[in-house]
């Protein structure tokens, strides 16, 4: 086995940080190859995801200077998730082991020789977590908490504190390259593959600069793509719902007919109008929730690729 290890980088909007994210990975693949724990050909993939800066420029300039630098340039903005696995089917073929990381640097750079060792040990999965968040504001600690509490309960293998800093075996990428869901939510997926995998904690810093690509409406929208695309339970719980209100709507007729028989009848619109409007927001919930589902649907069977590759730069000899 040659131990070649790739890494993918989705970059949007990254000019303010490419080129120190650059050095310092550089660093950690020299002292990696002269302890020879990774191939001399491994290398540096950078995904520019649509960038409307100078991302790709860099890149391109990066790969020419030096071949441990690779690009691969997606022909439109097409979100993380789509600009990683863009990254992953497309070096699997030249890799042994990819580990994936952001470009911020906010990932603990230090954590790859720990990756790569446990991939020696014979892991095949190895997953990221963070040890702590003591960076992030209150509101995504308890945001993300609950999040993960959530997926769980659901029935999502979701690993606790991990994102999308891990390493994957070739194998488990061309196990992955099976899921044809359009909408492929990588953390909840990659752990239903199976296969030995362990974690290696490190600890989250701040951004290098720049300012974050994902905000709040972004989160929101990729929260509630996870839950749907692990699991049905949100449909299930509807009809548990139905049939409790259901249950408890027979018991307050039952409750009115007995007291009308001992002779005063239970008066008040207030309860009524209390009753319509929370059955007729639960109904409205119920089928949003259902909606969501339908129009999951809709979007997979309709196919379209995940994203379209411009150009893949890479110097292979
Ligand atoms: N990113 C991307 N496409 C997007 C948004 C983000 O490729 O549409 C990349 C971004 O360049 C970074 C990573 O995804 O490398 C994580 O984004 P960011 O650091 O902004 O997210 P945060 O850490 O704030 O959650
Ligand atoms: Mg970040």
């Amino acid at each position: 086995m040659k131990n070649t290890l790739y890494m993918v980088i989705p970059c949007y909007n990254e000019k303010e940080v490419l080129n120190e994210t650059a050095t310092r990975l550089k660093k950690i693949y020299s002292k990696l190859i002269k302890s020879n724990k990774i191939h001399k050909k491994s290398k540096i993939v950078f995904v520019n995801d649509g960038s409307k800066d100078t991302t790709w420029e860099i890149i391109k300039e990066l790969h020419e200077n030096d071949d441990v630098f690779s690009g691969i340039n997606l022909s439109r903005n097409k979100g993380h998730q789509n600009a990683l696995l863009a990254g992953l089917l497309t070096v699997k073929d030249y890799s042994d082991m990819v580990i994936s990381m952001d470009a911020d640097l906010q990932d603990d750079i230090n954590a790859i020789e720990k990756m790569v060792d446990k991939y020696l040990e014979g892991y095949d999965i190895v997953y990221g977590v963070r040890s702590k968040r003591e960076t992030d504001t209150f509101f995504k600690r308890f945001t993300a908490e609950s999040y993960y509490k959530i997926l769980n309960f659901i029935g999502g293998e979701v690993i606790y504190n991990h994102a999308d800093y891990r390493l994957m075996s070739k194998q488990t990428i061309e196990e992955l390259a099976k899921y044809k869901e359009v909408n492929l939510f990588l953390r909840g997926v990659v752990p239903m593959l199976g296969f030995s995998s362990t974690t290696v904690s490190y600890e989250r810093n701040e951004r290098l600069a720049g300012e974050s690509k994902y905000p709040l409406k972004k989160m929101l929208s990729f929260a509630l793509e996870g839950i749907t695309s692990l699991s049905i339970k949100p449909i299930r719980i509807i009809s548990g719902l139905g049939v409790l209100i259901f249950a408890v709507s027979i018991l307050m007729l039952i409750y009115i007919i007995v007291r009308h028989q001992m002779g005063d009848t239970v008066t008040g619109w207030a309860s009524v109008a209390v009753s319509v409007w929370a059955i007729g927001g639960l109904m409205l919930l119920s089928i949003g929730i259902v909606g969501e589902y339908i129009g999951k649907i809709y979007l997979e069977t309709k196919q379209r690729p995940k994203f379209s590759i411009k150009e893949f730069i890479n110097k292979t000899n």
